[in-house]
């Protein structure tokens, strides 16, 4: 390829570092001609982020065949048909995706700053660990998690709580919880905010 003739474009690169790594009794000798009509074939088949995201959230669930994921309409309408208590997994109201989410770094960083505010006591009752007593603290959503999407990691919606009295509280274990409505689009989003949030944090 002659330099200052060709734009190599990143997935023309991608594609040549994907070449290049194959042994060479693998690797099929090309004109750069046909590399080119190749590689320009391929154009825009490469997954976007966005669409592998799709990938991932499809593939979520899926104990069948991991290797065959699923269509998005597929999930949709497997979603649909297995809705709150329907699901077979259903456990809390949480679904998969909020697992991720609750799993997350970023996650564990809103619970402890949420705790290191309240002085990691109980925001009701003052109960705290010391003394050679453990009690064990929850960082609670007063606006709950699975509406408020946009203030899953806001401090400000957090608030330490002991076990007791967080049962008291409307929605504790996904009490009194409706279906979950959240869109695919939403959790795309929410998902790509968190990619990115703890993308800045690493
Ligand atoms: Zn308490």
């Amino acid at each position: 390829m002659a330099k200052g003739v060709y734009t190599r474009t990143e997935k023309v690169r991608a594609n040549m570092r994907i070449v290049n790594k194959l042994p060479s009794r693998l690797r099929i000798i090309m004109s750069e001609e046909q590399k080119e009509k190749i590689s320009k074939s391929k154009k825009g088949k490469f997954p976007t982020p966005e669409t592998r995201l799709k990938l991932s959230i499809a593939k979520l669930g899926n104990t069948n065949n991991p290797r065959l994921p699923r269509s998005l309409e597929t999930r949709k309408k497997i979603s649909n048909s297995l809705k709150g208590e329907k699901a077979p997994n259903w456990k809390d109201g949480i679904s998969p995706l909020n697992k991720i989410i609750r799993g997350s770094l970023e996650h564990k960083i809103w619970r402890e700053s949420v705790f290191k505010r309240d002085n990691y006591a109980c925001i009701w009752c003052g109960t705290k660990s010391g003394n050679g007593k453990a009690v064990i603290l929850n960082a609670d959503h007063v606006k709950p998690f699975a509406h408020y999407p946009e203030l899953r990691f806001a401090i400000d919606n957090g608030r330490t709580l002991c076990i007791s009295c967080h049962k008291k509280t409307d929605s504790y274990a996904g009490k009194g919880k409706k279906e979950d409505t959240t869109s695919m689009e939403e959790k795309l989003e929410a998902l790509n905010k968190l990619n990115k949030e703890a993308i800045k944090i690493i």
